[in-house]
């Protein structure tokens, strides 16, 4: 499957048609942004390191009852995704407290749930992905109510596998966003990314951050940290 034209881009990847209309091809950039776009730099290899870790993932969820867009990884950079019409939802979900939850509730980053917490933030770079909750998406028609219960579902069993097949790596999963699209019949399913970019990931024994948040906060060693997720659960 060949790339045809370019049909968006993103802060972190780029997506092009196929000669397949149900299916296009995700090419994962070095790109990284941060607090919607203010920061921006280059983590030299993280596209690499994105697209196989996401990949990865998405083969497990799978394997576990969890429908994705994933179809084939086609080069270190490329993969072929089925084409879907994203839900414009962001679902957070958090097992400890840590980012925007620590500075909005006015805690510490590090504090273990009894149970995940769910949450929606509607995805609008221009009003900056604004929290809202599943009233306010189906008075906007954002999605449907059989539509959200089914994001739900998937977002905790998504969270439950991720947690314990990342333990097993020595990693712990703080928190992590999501994003679902419709298949052409309407089905739901899992698209997007699954990745140090998009979830919080935290050395189980040290508790040092190997994720998105070197970069955001300037701790240094970001290179190195996606390295380390990326050698933890696929290898070298
Ligand atoms: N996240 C993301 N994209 C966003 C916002 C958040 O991938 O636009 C991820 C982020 O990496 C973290 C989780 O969602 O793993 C929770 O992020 P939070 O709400 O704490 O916001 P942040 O502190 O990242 O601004």
């Amino acid at each position: 499957m060949e790339k045809r034209e370019q049909m968006y881009e993103g802060k972190a990847k780029k997506v092009y048609a196929t000669d397949d209309p149900a299916l296009c091809i995700v090419s994962y950039k070095d790109d990284a942004t941060a607090f919607n776009g203010e920061k921006r730099g280059t983590i030299m290899g993280k596209g690499v390191i994105n697209n196989r870790l996401t990949n990865r993932l998405m083969r497990l969820l799978m394997e576990n009852g969890v429908p994705t867009h994933f179809v084939e990884e086609l080069s270190e950079r490329d993969t072929l995704v089925k084409r879907v019409k994203i839900v414009p939802l962001e679902v957070i979900i958090r097992n400890i407290s840590a980012g925007s939850f620590a500075k909005r509730y006015g805690v510490e980053e590090g504090i273990v749930f009894d149970e995940p917490t769910i949450e929606f933030s509607y995805k609008n770079d221009e009003l900056g992905d604004p929290l809202m909750n599943s009233y306010h998406a189906l008075a906007l028609k954002l999605a449907t109510a059989e539509e959200i219960e089914a994001i739900k579902a998937y977002s905790f069993k998504i969270n439950e596998v991720l947690k314990a097949f990342l333990l097993e790596h020595g990693i712990e999963l703080v928190d992590f966003k999501l994003e679902f699209g419709r298949l052409p019949d309407g089905t739901i399913v899992l698209a997007d990314e699954i990745s140090p970019d998009t979830c919080r990931f935290w050395d189980v024994e040290t508790h040092e951050k190997l994720d998105k948040d070197r970069f955001r906060r300037d701790l240094g060693g970001v290179e190195d940290a996606y390295q380390e997720v990326m050698r933890r659960i696929i290898g070298d």
